[in-house]
């Protein structure tokens, strides 16, 4: 018995990975690639039950990998009021959002809203308390930023809070007050109180949320992806709820789950580690990635933790969440204990903290190659990139930042620092393979402005930011796939079209290879999304 393909994809251009280049035709058999080839050399693998798609000389990729999102908070999020800045591009359009959402669920129930961004507000300010407590006096309120660091809160959700104009900000965050009155901004720690009063979700609507986000993420060709900070939203019960999702049929995307463990209550590290969950226990659906320590905020929000005062304000230096002497104390038993780490930083200060962290743990522990991480990385110091080099450290980036604050970051830290944010040709250059991600619902899961600015720098409004920092189109699908597999430790087995690696495929509306940059960012649609060989996404239905 002739073995037979049980999917064959042919007439396109397969990109099966960097140094195996484009061929015309993929077969796969058990979930996995059997075998790549033109299509004459597929031919034989063709039987009479073998599905066969006609790309049509459309561009098929390996699945593309998300390697820093959040995905159960992003399919939690997916039904909040919606008001990023192409819904709500005013105050006015913002506070209707909240209104009608208030109106909708009646009295005392909580709002709640995300993804407004200040700087995209007709106002170019944050909404006041007073302003949600017009809107909706007779509910808690909680709208969150876009970077996902500060809320707003109404009236009722500070009191709910049990916060007043006497409450001192805790360590590692901000209280606002002005003129004697609470503004309603809480930043970092600052929102530890109102958290703890936010409606918890069940459990089914954890699940709800994993299986919500995942079908979003197929419908860009995105087949793996890491939560990156498990626990962030309901501890330790989100370690059960996607375990029950992938039981189910119902995880959509192959998840590595980043245990949050920020010192303190917050660590879901201690039940994961007594129930043996440590880095790469699991399987190719659902397995246990890294830790996640936060140490600093975000550029936007002027919390990273820079070595240098932001623009215009000689005195902010942003939020430090940790003191040196804590993390290394983390970062040196969580590595004694055989987890890789994934540290959020942003600013040069928070990324040298955790550099001199990873750097002594490896020094008391050595390991070749447990490839701890920095999540973010956006703005490193002159010295910081030949030192991840060194200790076998790899960054975590978000090209999609400089699509969605590119502009912003000119005025918050200004031209020279900006235009050095991020930089993917140079981590490229010094073999740093950075992988590619949205950290979403920060920024949209949507993949091709995250693809179009890898290749352009260009932000939103078209500024180019740092030009000599744009890859290859090449290059940034490798990012979005190998790259993302190496950052999890998966190159054996996911990231590339090569016989017996995993079969997960994404097909793409067109050849990204020889459209333009534009062309990538207005009009491409992912059309097919396979894993493990199953169809879980199709545009048009093509392959019924
Ligand atoms: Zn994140």
């Amino acid at each position: 018995m002739p073995v037979h393909a049980e999917t064959v994809l042919r007439n396109g251009a397969v990109w099966c990975g960097r140094a195996e280049g484009t061929v015309q035709a993929v077969a796969l058999w058990g979930g996995r690639v059997l075998a790549t080839g033109s299509n004459a050399d597929i031919a034989s693998l063709i039987g009479p039950d073998t599905q066969v798609i006609d790309l049509r000389g459309r561009l098929a990729t390996p699945g593309l990998i998300d390697a820093h999102l959040h995905l159960l908070p992003y399919g939690l999020g997916m039904i909040e009021v919606d008001v990023r800045p192409k819904l709500a591009p005013t105050l006015d359009a913002l506070l209707g959002r909240i209104k009608a959402r208030a109106d909708q669920l009646g009295p005392g129930k909580w709002v709640l809203a995300r993804g407004y961004d200040q700087f995209k507000l007709d106002v170019k300010r944050h909404p006041w308390r007073e302003e949600l407590d017009r809107v909706a006096p007779n509910n808690p309120v909680h709208l969150v930023r876009t970077c996902g660091h500060i809320s707003i809160c109404n009236s009722k959700a500070l009191a709910a809070a049990g916060i007043t104009v006497a409450t001192p900000a805790p360590p590692g965050g901000l209280i606002e007050v002005q003129n004697g009155q609470l503004t309603g901004l809480l930043a970092e720690n600052g929102r530890d109180s109102v958290r703890k009063v936010l409606p918890a979700a069940t459990d089914a609507e954890l699940v709800d949320g994993i299986e919500r986000a995942g079908a979003y993420l197929n419908s860009f060709g995105v087949t793996s992806c890491m939560d990156a900070a498990v626990g962030m939203h309901s501890h330790f019960r989100e370690i059960g709820a996607y375990f029950t999702a992938e039981r189910a049929g119902r995880l959509p995307v192959r998840t590595s789950m980043c245990l949050l463990g920020d010192p303190g209550p917050k660590s879901i590290v201690p039940d994961a580690h007594r129930a043996g969950l440590v880095t790469g226990v699991g399987h190719d659906m659902l397995r246990v990635g890294p830790v996640k320590i936060f140490t600093d905020g975000s550029a936007g929000g002027r919390t990273a933790w820079m070595s240098q005062p932001y623009q215009g304000e000689e005195k902010t230096f942003g939020v430090a969440c940790q003191t040196n002497e804590a993390l290394d104390e983390y970062v040196l038993d969580y590595h004694r204990k055989g987890y890789q780490m994934a540290i959020h930083a942003i600013g040069d200060a928070a990324i040298e903290q955790v550099l001199s962290s990873y750097e002594k743990a490896l020094a008391a522990e050595p390991d070749a190659d447990r490839r701890h991480r920095i999540e973010h990385c956006g703005f490193l110091s002159s010295n910081h990139v030949a030192r991840m080099q060194a200790a076998g450290v790899y960054p975590a980036p978000q090209p999609v930042f400089i699509y969605d604050f590119g502009d912003l970051y000119y005025s918050v830290v200004g031209t020279a620092r900006a235009d050095a944010s991020y930089p993917m040709r140079g981590w490229f250059n010094a073999g740093l393979k950075p992988s590619a991600s949205t950290d979403a619902p920060v920024c949209d899961a949507n993949p091709f402005p995250n693809i179009y600015t890898m290749v352009t720098r260009r932000t939103g409004k078209g500024t180019v930011v740092g030009g000599q920092e744009a890859l290859t189109i090449v290059e940034a699908l490798q990012a979005y796939t190998e790259y993302g597999a190496f950052a999890e430790k998966a190159e054996d087995r996911k990231g590339r079209l090569v016989p017996g690696m995993l079969g997960d495929v994404a097909v793409f509306s067109r050849d990204m290879m020889r459209a333009a940059p534009e062309e990538i960012l207005a009009d491409t649609k992912c059309d097919i999304t396979i894993r493990g060989g199953a169809v879980v996404y199709d545009r048009q239905d093509e392959t019924r």
